[in-house]
């Protein structure tokens, strides 16, 4: 038989994504989705109107150089335009940074559990995971992560703050990490939740670029900024860094919609600033709420709560999410590890406090 055309051996291992469910209609009552980390308000004054201008445009390509939105972020954080790439939410921004760095078995380094797009996108190059366990407080263990970079490290990752489970780093934490770690290797502080973070010392990204030639920062307007569907997302770090990330990307990913959108989210800074501090603060009722209720909840930085249910046979966590789809909400469950919940709407945060609140009664 004629041989038929086969993919890298390592397409076949690339571990799924699994998206975060939306809620099926209930009759009679309002469902909501906290499986994603979306945003649970509209666009931000001003957005909409800059995406329909931009969509009179839908027969012209979009401005593959991003003049403009390279040009809002070097004015916000005073750094040359050559020094940011944006690409189709920073998710495009790790493939894109992976298959520039590293040449197939190359290591990466990233905390576990983390972000699950890491090890689909560090496959997909062809390049070898090291997953270093986080603690039980959902925190990276640092000193294992440096640890475990050798010869063939190329990529340190490091979530701030840490999706699913919560804690952010400190800026002292991350500076000790970059004076660990040889200056080749390239390390990624991944900052898709960083308007969430109220804490001491909190990471100052843009610092660190001004003191080592080795960091990326990724940031993304789909959290805070409230534009998950419009996949828009930026990396800033070194001319050369940028440039390598900005020669390996799609030609014209990043839409002229969201082009515009992402400008007028960046000038529509006190609106955004509310909302976030709204967030912030159901967060605390959330967080108050759980450990009240009994429920040893970690650090939670970002816009999401993490229950830390491991269970081999992964029973606690379907209980758990089957629970929390018959009270109207949808949460993201990750089998035998623990179920992340978003901060949604005040009335699905409600719900989610009542469940966690008869859930921990009968199971304890
Ligand atoms: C959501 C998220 C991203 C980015 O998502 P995009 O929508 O692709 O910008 C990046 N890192 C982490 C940890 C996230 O949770």
């Amino acid at each position: 038989m004629a041989a038929l055309p086969t993919p890298r051996a390592c397409v076949a291992a690339i571990p799924p994504y699994v998206p975060g469910r939306t809620p099926a209609p209930r009759p009679g009552l309002t469902t909501y989705k906290l499986s994603s980390n979306e945003n649970p308000y509209p666009p931000l004054p001003g957005v909409l109107e800059a995406a329909r201008t931009a969509a009179e445009q839908l027969n012209r390509y979009p401005d593959m150089g991003c003049t403009a939105l390279y040009e809002e972020l070097s004015r916000r954080f005073g750094l040359p335009v050559e020094r940011f790439a944006a690409a189709t939410g920073s998710v495009a921004l790790i493939y894109q940074l992976l298959q520039a760095f590293c040449d197939p078995g190359d290591e990466v380094v990233h905390a576990w559990r983390s972000f699950e797009a890491y090890p689909i996108a560090l496959t997909a190059a062809a390049a070898t995971g090291v997953p270093v366990p986080v603690t039980p407080a959902g925190e990276h263990d640092l000193d294992a992560m440096v640890a475990a970079v050798g010869d063939r490290t190329k990529v340190l990752l490091l979530c701030t703050p840490n999706n699913p489970t919560g804690p952010a780093l400190t800026d002292t934490q991350v500076r000790r990490v970059l004076a660990g770690v040889p200056s080749h290797v390239l390390v990624v502080v991944d900052e898709a939740y960083v308007e969430f973070v109220r804490m001491a010392d909190p990471v100052d990204g843009f610092a660190l670029l001004r003191d080592f030639a080795n960091v990326v920062l990724l940031r993304t307007f789909s959290k805070a900024y409230g534009l998950a569907n419009l996949r828009v997302g930026y990396a800033a770090s070194t001319v050369e860094i940028a440039g390598a990330l900005r020669a390996v990307s799609l030609p014209f990913g990043v839409s002229g919609i969201a082009q515009a959108a992402a400008i007028a989210s960046l000038e529509a800074e006190d609106a955004l600033l509310e909302r976030v501090e709204a967030l912030v603060l159901e967060r605390g009722r959330v967080l108050d709420g759980l450990r009240d209720s009994g429920w040893e909840i970690p650090d939670a930085q970002g816009n999401f709560v993490w229950f830390d249910l491991p269970d081999a046979g992964g029973d606690r966590t379907t209980v758990f999410a089957a629970a929390a789809e018959k009270a109207g909400i949808v949460v993201r469950p990750f089998p035998g590890e623990g179920v992340r919940v978003s901060i949604g709407e005040p009335e699905a945060n409600d719900r989610l406090l009542d469940l966690a609140a008869r859930l921990f009664r009968s199971t304890s």
